[in-house]
């Protein structure tokens, strides 16, 4: 395995507990850094159909993609987790918490477990170096992130084309995303959202609210603000509440507007600073998660062509509004449930995860495009004939 973020990490971990497996996972960062807070999803933990199905934008999706009996093997394959796994996954889903302590828990999990199993190596792997160590009756993995190592390599001829040739993108949008932490309980609605941004007549903070995982009476915000492919450009890629309000202070009045309103409401301040990151929102998905075009090309010397390779997490599918890690984790349990298959043939096996992380790319793709649809929409609320332009009735 190459990559040890949050997938990779999982993925590892929940190999280590599968009878007869010895996993290799390389990563090159020497520390986990990252303090960014991420939310994962509840249906990570969900113990029905019901509750795995509960989002209200995702709940038909789920019906439609997926059949009943895959969801009960899902639900089958998390009730049957190690606890220890378990525990930490209830725990990442109470609120908002740090990416680095995800990986702080799951990377000390590994190495406590008492039968090991994970050689760890600290190493910046290539394309080529992941190639060569490959020998018969390995399996790759590449949880590299949103720059894969390995998906430009998944099909034959693929090193001599464009290099994004593997991946479809939609860009759905370019955005400031505003986060601090808030230090009393605070929860926001969509009428909570619409009265609150009022006075935004052009830039609308769009919250994403909860509690902190650690602390119910914290709550994390993390707001969306859509900004034009020119403002983009203009931004560092991160920057701070006072370099906003010097630089663009229409986008940052409608921050402030927005964060007073909550204060006069609930009466708490800020803990902190606000931390600020420009980023385009993409939609994408590896067309090969895995390298089953080489073994459809018949024999070949190609490492590929008998070792099977996988992409997890975000080097196969990447989604925007606080989705990733969680559709990660889905794909990496699927994956490690394939893998403890030991009877299943390569090409099954390649098959059965080009069809599921397929799926669960159609899902998030719905669902994105769902909220980004809502957002255009509330961003010409109070505007009919704007609105209407957007609504697509028939
Ligand atoms: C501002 C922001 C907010 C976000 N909020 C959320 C959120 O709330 N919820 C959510 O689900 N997601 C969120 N995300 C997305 C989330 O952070 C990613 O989806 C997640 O980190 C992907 O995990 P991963 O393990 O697939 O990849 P990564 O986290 O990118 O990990 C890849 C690992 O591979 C290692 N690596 C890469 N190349 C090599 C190599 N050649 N050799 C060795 N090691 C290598 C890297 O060092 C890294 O440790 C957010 C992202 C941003 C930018």
């Amino acid at each position: 395995m190459v990559g040890a973020g949050p997938v990779g990490l999982l993925l590892a971990a929940l190999l280590q507990s599968l009878e007869g497996f010895s996993v290799r996972l390389y990563e090159k960062r020497h520390e986990y850094t990252r303090t960014r807070m991420v939310q994962l999803a509840p249906y990570l933990v969900a113990d029905s159909v019901d509750s795995y199905r509960a989002d209200h934008i995702d709940g038909d999706n789920v019906d439609a993609v997926f059949d009943p009996a895959e969801l009960d093997e899902g639900l089958a394959f998390r009730r049957a987790l190690p606890p220890d796994l378990t525990a930490l996954l209830h725990d990442w889903t109470l609120g908002f918490c740090p990416l680095n302590s995800i990986e702080r828990a799951v990377s000390d999990l590994i190495d406590a477990r008492a039968s090991n199993g994970v050689e760890r190596t600290a190493a910046v792997v290539t394309a080529e170096d992941a190639m060569a160590m490959l020998e018969p009756g390995d399996v790759l993995i590449d949880c590299t992130g949103s720059k894969s190592l390995l998906r430009d390599h998944l099909a034959p001829g693929s090193g001599e084309v464009d290099g994004d040739a593997n991946t479809l993108k939609i860009r759905l949008e370019y955005a400031l995303v505003i986060t601090f932490l808030y230090g009393q309980l605070y929860d926001c609605n969509e009428s909570c959202k619409y009265f609150k941004n009022a006075e935004n007549e052009h830039y609308k903070f769009i919250p994403a609210v909860h509690r902190t995982h650690y602390d119910g009476s914290v709550s994390h915000v993390s707001g969306i603000v859509n900004i034009s492919a020119e403002e983009y450009e203009a931004m560092p890629s991160r920057f701070d509440g006072a370099w906003l309000r010097d630089n663009f202070p229409s986008v940052a009045q409608s921050m402030d507007r927005f964060i007073d309103k909550i204060k006069e409401e609930t009466h708490g301040e800020i803990l902190g600073e606000l931390e600020i990151v420009r980023i385009p929102l993409d939609l994408y998905r590896a067309r090969n998660a895995t390298s089953r075009q080489w073994l459809t090309a018949g024999p070949s010397d190609h490492p590929f062509a008998s070792s099977p390779v996988f992409l997890a997490g975000d080097s196969a599918i990447g989604s925007p509004y606080f989705q990733s890690i969680s559709l990660g984790f889905e794909c990496a349990m699927y994956l490690a449930g394939l893998i403890a298959q030991r009877e299943l043939p390569p090409r099954d096996m390649l098959d059965r995860y080009e069809l599921y992380s397929y799926k669960q790319w159609l899902r998030v793709y719905m669902r994105s495009k769902m909220i980004k649809h809502n957002k255009d929409l509330f961003e010409s609320i109070d505007e009919p004939l704007a609105l209407l332009d957007k609504l697509h009735i028939y």
